[in-house]
Protein backbone atom coordinates (compact mmCIF):
# COMPACT_ATOMS: atom_id res chain seq x y z
CA UNK A 1 0.00 0.00 0.00
CA UNK A 2 1.65 3.80 -0.87
CA UNK A 3 -0.05 6.50 1.16
CA UNK A 4 -1.08 9.10 -0.48
CA UNK A 5 0.22 12.70 -0.74
CA UNK A 6 -1.75 14.62 1.85
CA UNK A 7 -1.30 18.36 -0.05
CA UNK A 8 -3.26 20.74 2.46
CA UNK A 9 -5.44 20.59 5.15
CA UNK A 10 -7.90 22.93 5.46
CA UNK A 11 -10.52 23.17 8.07
CA UNK A 12 -13.59 21.58 6.52
CA UNK A 13 -11.44 19.64 3.85
CA UNK A 14 -8.32 17.77 2.64
CA UNK A 15 -6.64 17.94 -0.45
CA UNK A 16 -5.17 14.66 -1.69
CA UNK A 17 -2.38 14.16 -4.33
CA UNK A 18 -4.47 12.86 -7.04
CA UNK A 19 -3.80 9.78 -10.03
CA UNK A 20 -2.90 12.37 -12.76
CA UNK A 21 -0.74 15.10 -12.82
CA UNK A 22 -3.07 18.64 -12.77
CA UNK A 23 -5.59 16.61 -10.36
CA UNK A 24 -6.64 16.35 -6.87
CA UNK A 25 -8.78 14.77 -4.72
CA UNK A 26 -10.74 16.48 -2.29
CA UNK A 27 -11.85 15.15 0.46
CA UNK A 28 -14.60 16.29 2.73
CA UNK A 29 -14.50 16.00 6.41
CA UNK A 30 -17.19 16.47 8.75
CA UNK A 31 -15.50 18.92 11.27
CA UNK A 32 -17.45 22.68 11.24
CA UNK A 33 -15.52 25.73 12.26
CA UNK A 34 -16.86 29.22 13.06
CA UNK A 35 -16.36 32.76 14.14
CA UNK A 36 -12.72 31.97 12.50
CA UNK A 37 -12.32 28.63 14.00
CA UNK A 38 -12.80 29.66 17.46
CA UNK A 39 -15.76 27.67 17.38
CA UNK A 40 -15.50 24.15 16.20
CA UNK A 41 -17.37 20.79 16.40
CA UNK A 42 -18.25 18.31 13.94
CA UNK A 43 -21.61 17.54 12.42
CA UNK A 44 -22.34 14.07 11.63
CA UNK A 45 -22.40 13.14 8.11
CA UNK A 46 -21.57 16.88 6.66
CA UNK A 47 -18.87 15.73 4.40
CA UNK A 48 -20.72 13.13 2.43
CA UNK A 49 -23.84 15.70 2.26
CA UNK A 50 -21.51 18.23 1.33
CA UNK A 51 -19.51 16.29 -1.48
CA UNK A 52 -23.05 15.44 -2.44
CA UNK A 53 -24.55 19.11 -2.91
CA UNK A 54 -21.66 20.67 -4.26
CA UNK A 55 -21.07 17.57 -7.12
CA UNK A 56 -24.85 18.54 -7.98
CA UNK A 57 -24.59 22.38 -8.02
CA UNK A 58 -20.86 22.42 -9.98
CA UNK A 59 -22.02 19.40 -12.74
CA UNK A 60 -25.24 21.77 -13.33
CA UNK A 61 -23.04 24.94 -13.22
CA UNK A 62 -20.69 23.43 -16.02
CA UNK A 63 -23.84 22.59 -18.06
CA UNK A 64 -24.86 26.27 -18.29
CA UNK A 65 -20.80 26.90 -19.19
CA UNK A 66 -19.64 27.75 -15.75
CA UNK A 67 -16.14 26.11 -16.05
CA UNK A 68 -15.24 24.37 -12.29
CA UNK A 69 -12.48 22.52 -11.49
CA UNK A 70 -14.72 19.62 -10.64
CA UNK A 71 -14.43 16.10 -12.48
CA UNK A 72 -15.88 13.36 -11.02
CA UNK A 73 -16.95 12.10 -7.69
CA UNK A 74 -15.08 9.48 -6.37
CA UNK A 75 -16.74 7.83 -3.27
CA UNK A 76 -19.12 9.26 -0.02
CA UNK A 77 -16.43 11.54 1.11
CA UNK A 78 -14.17 12.34 -2.00
CA UNK A 79 -14.06 14.04 -5.63
CA UNK A 80 -11.89 14.28 -8.04
CA UNK A 81 -10.54 18.39 -9.49
CA UNK A 82 -8.47 20.00 -11.32
CA UNK A 83 -5.65 21.51 -9.45
CA UNK A 84 -5.74 25.29 -9.74
CA UNK A 85 -3.80 28.12 -8.09
CA UNK A 86 -6.39 29.75 -5.26
CA UNK A 87 -6.79 33.25 -6.07
CA UNK A 88 -6.70 34.42 -2.42
CA UNK A 89 -9.91 36.29 -2.27
CA UNK A 90 -13.25 34.95 -0.69
CA UNK A 91 -15.93 36.31 -3.07
CA UNK A 92 -19.41 37.00 -1.22
CA UNK A 93 -22.70 37.34 -2.89
CA UNK A 94 -25.51 38.74 -1.28
CA UNK A 95 -29.21 38.79 -2.19
CA UNK A 96 -30.78 39.51 1.26
CA UNK A 97 -29.48 41.03 4.67
CA UNK A 98 -27.78 38.71 6.78
CA UNK A 99 -24.35 37.99 9.08
CA UNK A 100 -21.58 40.70 9.18
CA UNK A 101 -23.86 42.78 6.84
CA UNK A 102 -26.27 42.87 8.83
CA UNK A 103 -24.12 43.14 12.24
CA UNK A 104 -21.80 45.67 10.47
CA UNK A 105 -24.34 48.30 8.67
CA UNK A 106 -27.15 47.95 11.22
CA UNK A 107 -29.67 46.38 8.17
CA UNK A 108 -32.29 43.79 9.58
CA UNK A 109 -31.54 40.30 8.94
CA UNK A 110 -34.01 39.48 6.12
CA UNK A 111 -34.48 42.68 4.63
CA UNK A 112 -34.35 41.69 0.71
CA UNK A 113 -31.22 44.20 -1.08
CA UNK A 114 -32.89 46.22 -4.13
CA UNK A 115 -29.74 44.94 -5.61
CA UNK A 116 -27.20 41.52 -5.58
CA UNK A 117 -23.98 42.99 -3.93
CA UNK A 118 -20.62 41.23 -4.34
CA UNK A 119 -17.71 41.50 -1.60
CA UNK A 120 -14.75 40.33 -1.56
CA UNK A 121 -12.75 39.38 1.54
CA UNK A 122 -8.67 38.77 1.94
CA UNK A 123 -8.04 34.95 1.94
CA UNK A 124 -5.93 35.22 5.55
CA UNK A 125 -7.00 32.98 8.75
CA UNK A 126 -4.56 35.24 10.49
CA UNK A 127 -6.06 38.47 9.52
CA UNK A 128 -9.53 36.98 10.04
CA UNK A 129 -10.12 37.03 5.90
CA UNK A 130 -10.53 41.32 6.25
CA UNK A 131 -13.12 42.59 3.28
CA UNK A 132 -11.19 44.78 0.96
CA UNK A 133 -12.08 46.54 -1.99
CA UNK A 134 -10.99 46.27 -6.12
CA UNK A 135 -8.27 49.19 -5.58
CA UNK A 136 -6.91 46.62 -2.54
CA UNK A 137 -7.22 43.59 -5.08
CA UNK A 138 -5.07 45.64 -7.94
CA UNK A 139 -2.75 47.90 -5.69
CA UNK A 140 -1.44 44.21 -4.23
CA UNK A 141 -1.63 42.34 -7.00
CA UNK A 142 -4.24 39.28 -5.87
CA UNK A 143 -6.06 39.07 -9.59
CA UNK A 144 -5.49 41.10 -12.56
CA UNK A 145 -8.61 43.25 -13.69
CA UNK A 146 -9.30 40.90 -16.30
CA UNK A 147 -9.62 37.94 -13.61
CA UNK A 148 -11.80 40.29 -12.07
CA UNK A 149 -14.25 40.72 -14.42
CA UNK A 150 -14.43 37.25 -15.47
CA UNK A 151 -14.66 36.54 -11.41
CA UNK A 152 -17.59 39.11 -11.42
CA UNK A 153 -19.61 37.74 -14.13
CA UNK A 154 -19.26 34.27 -12.90
CA UNK A 155 -20.33 35.09 -9.19
CA UNK A 156 -23.45 36.40 -11.00
CA UNK A 157 -24.20 33.64 -13.46
CA UNK A 158 -23.74 31.45 -10.25
CA UNK A 159 -26.08 33.31 -8.27
CA UNK A 160 -28.50 33.76 -11.02
CA UNK A 161 -28.45 30.03 -11.79
CA UNK A 162 -28.78 28.98 -7.30
CA UNK A 163 -31.29 31.30 -6.71
CA UNK A 164 -33.67 29.25 -9.19
CA UNK A 165 -32.39 26.01 -8.13
CA UNK A 166 -33.17 26.83 -4.66
CA UNK A 167 -36.39 28.88 -5.16
CA UNK A 168 -37.35 25.72 -7.14
CA UNK A 169 -37.51 23.56 -3.53
CA UNK A 170 -38.90 26.32 -1.33
CA UNK A 171 -35.45 27.76 -0.65
CA UNK A 172 -34.30 31.37 -0.43
CA UNK A 173 -30.50 31.62 -1.19
CA UNK A 174 -29.52 34.09 0.94
CA UNK A 175 -26.06 35.26 0.50
CA UNK A 176 -23.10 32.43 -0.26
CA UNK A 177 -19.67 32.55 -0.64
CA UNK A 178 -16.99 31.39 -3.34
CA UNK A 179 -13.58 30.83 -4.55
CA UNK A 180 -11.67 30.81 -7.82
CA UNK A 181 -8.78 29.57 -9.11
CA UNK A 182 -6.39 29.65 -11.91
CA UNK A 183 -5.81 26.86 -14.62
CA UNK A 184 -2.77 26.75 -15.80
CA UNK A 185 -2.11 25.80 -19.67
CA UNK A 186 1.33 26.73 -20.89
CA UNK A 187 2.00 30.39 -20.32
CA UNK A 188 -1.59 30.98 -20.14
CA UNK A 189 -4.29 30.56 -17.06
CA UNK A 190 -7.85 31.19 -17.08
CA UNK A 191 -9.99 31.52 -14.09
CA UNK A 192 -12.93 28.82 -12.88
CA UNK A 193 -14.71 27.93 -10.24
CA UNK A 194 -12.95 26.09 -7.07
CA UNK A 195 -13.56 25.02 -3.42
CA UNK A 196 -17.14 23.68 -3.04
CA UNK A 197 -20.23 24.85 -2.94
CA UNK A 198 -22.81 23.73 0.35
CA UNK A 199 -24.56 24.93 2.89
CA UNK A 200 -21.02 25.34 4.80
CA UNK A 201 -20.65 28.76 2.70
CA UNK A 202 -24.25 29.44 2.10
CA UNK A 203 -27.25 30.88 3.95
CA UNK A 204 -30.37 29.00 2.84
CA UNK A 205 -33.80 29.51 4.44
CA UNK A 206 -36.65 27.89 4.15
CA UNK A 207 -39.01 30.22 1.96
CA UNK A 208 -42.19 29.51 3.82
CA UNK A 209 -41.03 29.33 7.70
CA UNK A 210 -37.86 30.94 7.28
CA UNK A 211 -35.62 28.58 9.48
CA UNK A 212 -32.40 28.09 8.71
CA UNK A 213 -30.77 25.27 6.46
CA UNK A 214 -27.20 25.73 6.68
CA UNK A 215 -24.06 26.39 8.56
CA UNK A 216 -25.62 29.30 10.80
CA UNK A 217 -27.90 26.87 12.70
CA UNK A 218 -24.31 25.42 14.04
CA UNK A 219 -22.57 29.06 14.80
CA UNK A 220 -25.84 30.04 16.43
CA UNK A 221 -26.64 26.91 18.58
CA UNK A 222 -29.36 26.33 16.88
CA UNK A 223 -28.96 21.94 16.95
CA UNK A 224 -30.25 19.86 14.14
CA UNK A 225 -27.63 21.15 11.89
CA UNK A 226 -27.67 17.30 10.66
CA UNK A 227 -30.73 17.47 9.91
CA UNK A 228 -30.92 20.81 8.12
CA UNK A 229 -28.26 19.55 5.54
CA UNK A 230 -30.11 16.21 5.20
CA UNK A 231 -33.15 18.27 4.11
CA UNK A 232 -30.97 20.59 1.51
CA UNK A 233 -29.94 17.48 -0.20
CA UNK A 234 -33.41 15.43 0.12
CA UNK A 235 -34.75 18.62 -1.53
CA UNK A 236 -32.28 18.75 -4.48
CA UNK A 237 -32.84 15.06 -4.97
CA UNK A 238 -30.02 13.25 -3.46
CA UNK A 239 -31.33 11.45 -0.85
CA UNK A 240 -33.23 8.20 -1.39
CA UNK A 241 -36.99 8.44 -1.46
CA UNK A 242 -37.54 6.20 1.93
CA UNK A 243 -35.12 8.92 3.74
CA UNK A 244 -37.43 11.83 2.70
CA UNK A 245 -39.78 11.13 5.45
CA UNK A 246 -36.65 10.91 7.91
CA UNK A 247 -34.77 13.87 7.37
CA UNK A 248 -38.59 16.04 8.01
CA UNK A 249 -39.57 13.43 11.05
CA UNK A 250 -36.04 14.23 12.42
CA UNK A 251 -36.45 18.61 11.70
CA UNK A 252 -39.90 18.33 13.33
CA UNK A 253 -38.92 16.12 16.60
CA UNK A 254 -35.99 18.45 16.79
CA UNK A 255 -38.01 21.60 16.52
CA UNK A 256 -40.88 19.89 18.96
CA UNK A 257 -37.56 19.36 21.55
CA UNK A 258 -36.47 22.76 21.48
CA UNK A 259 -40.52 24.04 22.24
CA UNK A 260 -41.25 25.93 18.60
N1 LIG B 1 -18.77 32.58 4.41
C1 LIG B 1 -17.97 31.47 4.28
N2 LIG B 1 -16.70 31.50 4.79
C2 LIG B 1 -16.21 32.58 5.44
C3 LIG B 1 -17.03 33.71 5.59
C4 LIG B 1 -18.31 33.69 5.07
O1 LIG B 1 -18.37 30.49 3.68
O2 LIG B 1 -15.04 32.54 5.88
C5 LIG B 1 -20.14 32.57 3.85
C6 LIG B 1 -21.20 32.46 4.92
O3 LIG B 1 -21.57 31.13 5.12
C7 LIG B 1 -22.35 33.26 4.34
C8 LIG B 1 -21.67 34.29 3.43
O4 LIG B 1 -20.35 33.78 3.18
O5 LIG B 1 -23.17 32.44 3.55
C9 LIG B 1 -21.57 35.67 4.03
O6 LIG B 1 -20.98 35.58 5.30
P1 LIG B 1 -20.84 36.86 6.24
O7 LIG B 1 -19.94 37.85 5.60
O8 LIG B 1 -22.20 37.35 6.60
O9 LIG B 1 -20.04 36.36 7.48
P2 LIG B 1 -20.49 35.60 8.79
O10 LIG B 1 -21.69 36.25 9.32
O11 LIG B 1 -20.71 34.19 8.33
O12 LIG B 1 -19.27 35.75 9.67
Amino acid sequence: MVRRRQIYEGKAKILYEGPEPGTLIQYFKDDATAFNAQKRGTISGKGVLNNRISEHIFVALQTIGVPTHFIRRINMREQLVRQVEIVPIEVVVRNVAAGSLSKRLGIEEGTQLPRTIIEYYYKDDALGDPMIADEHIACFGWASQDEMNDIADMAIRVNDFMCGLFAGIGIRLVDFKLEFGRLYDGDFSRIILADEISPDGCRLWDMKSNEKLDKDRFRQNLGGEAEAYQEVARRLGLLPEDSEESAVLDLDSHRKKRGR
